[in-house]
């Protein structure tokens, strides 16, 4: 299994669409697209807008894009360790939704159980890596609560999987 260590947060600057529609970004030829083999990012989160002819994705609807054994193209020079998680939407111009809050709140928790991560730690913001303004100043401004509603999750699933004695189960 690959090692991961961090959890990326995207947005993806457009007002809507879904995961075909970023795959399409990604693996249109230059100039159209980036010209990769497949979508760099190995989650989408809908937020039930279209955009121009690609379809919505239901607002707050988890898609799988590249598989967790497979290398993301989404944060340069921090791709071997980590899964890109990408929410539809432009949030420098409007903000996440409720629905899109949950699901990343319920996919990070997820994902922190799964490879062992500290989610006050080891989930940033793409701009947290490098010079960016991704994931947008709507949603940057919003990583410390989301980051603090994994924690209290996980705090509250380990309590409740000792009281049902599901340790390890
Ligand atoms: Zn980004």
């Amino acid at each position: 299994m690959r090692h991961i260590s961090l959890l990326v947060v995207h947005h993806s600057e457009s007002p809507g669409g879904d995961l075909a529609f970023i795959r399409y970004c990604h693996t249109a030829p230059k100039p159209k697209g980036n010209g990769w083999n497949d979508v760099g990012y190995h989650y989408t989160i809908g937020n039930g807008l279209p955009h121009g002819e690609w379809n919505a994705c239901q607002d707050g609807e988890v898609e799988t894009g590249r598989k967790h054994s497979v290398v993301g193209a989404h944060a340069r020079g921090f791709n071997a360790h980590s899964l890109g998680i990408c929410l539809i939407g432009h949030f420098d111009q409007t903000h996440p939704t409720a629905r899109q809050l949950t699901a990343l709140t319920h996919l990070l928790t997820i994902l922190c159980e799964m490879y062992d991560l500290d989610p006050l730690d080891d989930i940033k913001g793409h701009g947290q890596l490098m010079p960016s303004k991704c994931p947008g100043k709507n949603l940057t401004s919003l990583m410390n609560c989301v980051r603090m509603a994994v924690s209290a999750r996980m705090k509250v699933r380990k309590q409740v999987r000792s009281i049902l004695h599901l340790e390890g189960t």
